[in-house]
């Protein structure tokens, strides 16, 4: 016996005949005598329909509020799963988040989850009921309820797997596995049999929508094996494993892009001491992480233009923080630009090789498209560049650095 966390997204919880699928995918796990909790997101288009409701009313909304709404999706596909379960006598319970409880902390619309209570779950699989969860949600500090940020779901799957101790921790979507990049816009792009956490984690971080990063951070700290597998065919996906695990490692195993950043400018700042604490501590207090930075050398005129990248989702915020303190930075002109994309190329391969940059920049290069920012770690290269070329971007480099499936 096995003890499973399945966790199936939004397409495959779309209508209710994929609900009802996913309960017969449920069901055979349960015949094959394993203990199973089920994590499911809202139905596909749901949380952006929320969302946009939520926009049109309050553009700076109240965040306790925005989460009210957008965890709305998951109660429904809860209910609906458990009741599908049943039909086919399967002991079936859905659990909302405060009911479990995943407990968070009160950052609202991205809020961490700091401990989930397994007593009940546990006791509903001695008596062989399975517990359907409602992901993305959990129970706040202040009492209310907060929402995990988007694509949370995967993170709910993975701490509920930690806190279960599962065996195993299945997430469910609308692609096979992990693929060297994102195989909606490239053709070419191959499946991966495995990955490492700290490639995936990167992943992630930068762009490839498939895991949550948190999810991966989280399975990483707890050791969860962790499958990524198709929710309509019936085979192997992609496994986040240990770098020991992996027999052959290439130079560079994926390539991600983010549409999620904009980019501000700070044209005319003073180049003193302490500006950029003034400019970066504000965004931090109000919880908005800035991602890209750079700083031009000033000429001498004291003065310098400083330019870096937020999400999307904070620009507005952003903009407001930093004009509110317009008068205190000095700055002469606030520039945003939300026609951007961040492309990387992240392997571990890159920590002994020399080079991978460089052919990033002459492939980029070739195509004629101007890099805006660069940002570099130890595993990854980054760039910043027009919106417009994302697709070109992404297919150049992925031939450039060998990726193309023959
Ligand atoms: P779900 O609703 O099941 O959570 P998501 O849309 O969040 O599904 O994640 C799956 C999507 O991730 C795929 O449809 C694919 O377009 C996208 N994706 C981006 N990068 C990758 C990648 N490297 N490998 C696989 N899928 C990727
Ligand atoms: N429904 C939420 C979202 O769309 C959470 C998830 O799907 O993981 O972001
Ligand atoms: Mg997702």
């Amino acid at each position: 016996m096995a003890r499973i966390v399945m966790k199936f997204g939004g397409t495959s919880v779309a209508d209710v005949d994929r609900i009802n699928a996913v309960a017969r995918r449920v069901k055979a796990e349960v015949d094959r005598g394993n203990e199973v909790a089920v994590v499911v997101s809202a139905m596909a288009g749901t949380t952006n329909q929320l969302v946009e409701w939520t926009r049109a009313i309050s553009r700076l909304h109240d965040a306790r509020e925005y989460d009210v709404v957008v965890s709305a999706g998951e109660q429904v596909t809860s209910g609906l799963l458990a009741l599908a379960l049943q039909e086919l006598g399967v002991p079936a319970r859905s659990w909302l988040g405060w009911q479990i409880p995943v407990h968070t902390d009160d950052v609202h619309g991205k809020a961490r989850i700091n401990g989930i209570g397994t007593d009940e779950i546990e006791k509903r699989f001695a008596q062989g009921q399975v517990a359907v969860v409602a992901g993305f949600q959990g129970l706040g500090g202040d009492n209310r309820i907060t929402t995990l940020g988007r694509g949370g779901s995967d993170t709910s799957a993975v701490a509920l797997a930690a806190a279960l101790k599962a065996d195993r921790c299945d997430i469910f979507t609308d692609v096979d596995g992990v693929y060297t990049t994102d195989p909606r816009i490239v053709a070419k792009a191959r499946k991966l049999d495995k990955i490492t956490y700290e490639e995936m984690l990167e992943m992630a971080s930068l762009g490839a929508k498939v895991l949550q990063i948190r999810s991966v951070e989280m399975a990483m700290k707890h050791r969860v094996r962790l499958q990524v597998l198709s929710s309509f065919v019936d085979q192997p996906g992609t496994l986040v494993v240990d770098e020991d695990e992996i027999v052959e490692q290439e130079l560079v195993s994926g390539i991600a892009y983010s549409r999620d950043e904009a980019k501000i400018t700070l044209t005319g700042v003073p180049d003193r001491p302490g500006v950029a604490a003034a400019i970066f501590g504000p965004l931090a207090e109000a919880s908005m992480n800035v991602d890209m930075i750079v700083q031009n050398v000033s000429e001498g005129g004291g003065t310098t233009d400083l330019t870096f990248t937020v999400a999307k989702s904070d620009l507005d915020r952003a903009i407001k923080v930093l004009e509110e303190r317009r008068d205190r930075l000095g700055y002469r002109a606030l520039v945003p630009d939300s026609d951007v994309v961040k492309v990387s190329v992240i392997g571990v391969g890159m920590r002994s090789h020399a080079g991978v940059a460089q052919r990033m920049f002459s492939a980029l290069a070739e195509k004629g498209i101007n890099i805006q920012v660069i940002s570099t770690s130890e595993i990854k290269v980054s760039v910043l560049i027009a919106e417009e070329y994302t697709e070109l971007a992404v297919r150049s480099l992925h031939t450039a650095y060998g990726l193309d499936a023959a």
